[in-house]
């Protein structure tokens, strides 16, 4: 399966820990489209040699686009597929983005699935991360978009932030649960260089929460939301049977995937490339007629970890066949360490596939980091 992503960069405000690449100027959105629609032209052979099941458009925040910036741009897809055809096109809206006649454009454009940022129903939280929205919006765009015609939706929430309490995370999860949505993407807060966060943790301004309450919050969500019927398919993912994210999996297991707009990467099953993480430079490029910035071959050691790193942290694991292809060298290191973790009861093996244990979860990263082989 082939997906599509394809970056948004614009936003109009920054929140405090977000470090993807996105721009408040919202001057340059025409000669974004414009460029995206050139670099759709340009990629032609990809979308036609390849079966495209999925579009994921993420961001920044494409919910800053209007119907007809969409509809433009999904007219330049329609020249070299289907868009009836796909099996899932995913749109991450933000909250106040959100109307009745907005979520009607969408579903009439053939968006079937929505990926919303709520992050926590705490108006309290929701300042202190500097989102734009408040929690009665964030409940009331669920239901405006359940009102009309997205059945299938995710939301965003996100733990470990430092002024958050336990009671607090209980309610989150609770309200989350009640609002019945499909699926529901959980991530521990991180503090990546060049956010405010970042800056506040390193002025003793903000403190990282202990790891027994990260571990404390990660558990009491996974067994709240595998009790309400949500299967834990990937480490932070959580949808109801037959839901889980399909754009996403296929990243999960390798798949081959194209990366359109600034920023945005892609693999072609042997390497990876990115194009330009600046909108302005973006644009000049696609007037040119190129989009790559920067392009790697994976080398045997980065496609073995990255089959671990990936696998480990789906429920279903990785092909343990799929070793094989590798050398003789890398192999051993894999049969030493496997052994290593099964006698710890770390991992298990079942039906070919091995995967990190139930009741190890919590320990996914220092599993993967294990597996890693460093030449
Ligand atoms: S989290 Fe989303 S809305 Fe906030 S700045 Fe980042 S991309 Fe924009």
């Amino acid at each position: 399966m082939a997906g599509i992503y394809i970056h948004v960069p614009f936003c109009y405000t920054r929140c405090s820990y977000c470090d993807f690449y996105k721009t408040t100027d919202q001057q340059f959105k025409d000669e974004y489209i414009k460029a995206l629609c050139k670099e759709i032209d340009l990629k032609a052979s990809f979308l036609l040699k390849n079966n495209i099941q999925t579009l994921y458009f993420g961001g920044g925040t494409p919910s800053t686009l209007s119907i007809s910036e969409l509809a433009t741009i999904f007219k330049a897809f329609e020249n070299y597929f289907n868009l009836n055809d796909l099996c899932e096109l995913t749109l991450e809206v933000n909250p106040d983005d959100v109307s009745a006649a907005y979520i009607q454009g969408l579903v009439d454009l053939g968006v079937n699935r929505l990926s919303m940022g709520v992050q926590s129903f705490f108006d309290a939280h929701l300042r202190q991360m500097n989102r734009r929205h408040n929690s009665t919006q964030a409940k009331d765009a669920i239901q405006i978009a359940k009102d009309n015609g997205i059945d299938n939706m995710s939301i965003d929430l996100i733990y470990g932030l430092p002024y958050m309490s336990f009671e607090e995370w209980k309610t989150n999860v609770r309200l989350a649960i009640e609002s019945k949505v499909q699926h529901i993407s959980a991530y521990h807060l991180t503090f990546e260089k060049g956010t405010l966060y970042y800056d506040y943790l390193k002025k003793g301004k903000l403190q990282e929460v202990p790891e027994e309450a990260s571990v404390e919050q990660f558990t009491y969500l996974v067994d709240e939301l595998e009790k309400a019927g949500y299967n834990n398919y990937e480490i932070s993912n959580f949808a109801l049977p037959g839901l889980e994210s399909k754009h996403n999996s296929s990243y999960w297991s390798g798949q081959k995937y194209l990366g359109l707009g600034p920023s945005a990467h892609s693999f072609d099953g042997q390497n990876r490339s990115w194009n330009v993480r600046d909108v302005r430079k973006y644009i000049q490029d696609l007037n040119l007629g190129h989009s790559i910035a920067e392009e790697e071959v994976l080398t045997e050691e980065d496609r073995y970890n990255e089959l671990i790193m990936l696998g480990l942290r789906t429920n279903k694991g990785f092909s343990v066949e799929l070793i094989s292809q590798f050398s003789s060298v890398i192999t051993r290191f894999f049969e030493k360490e496997l052994e290593r973790q099964l006698r710890q009861n770390n991992v298990r093996i079942s039906e070919g596939y091995c995967s990190v244990r139930h009741d190890k979860k919590m320990i996914t990263d220092r599993i993967i980091s294990d597996f890693f082989y460093v030449g």
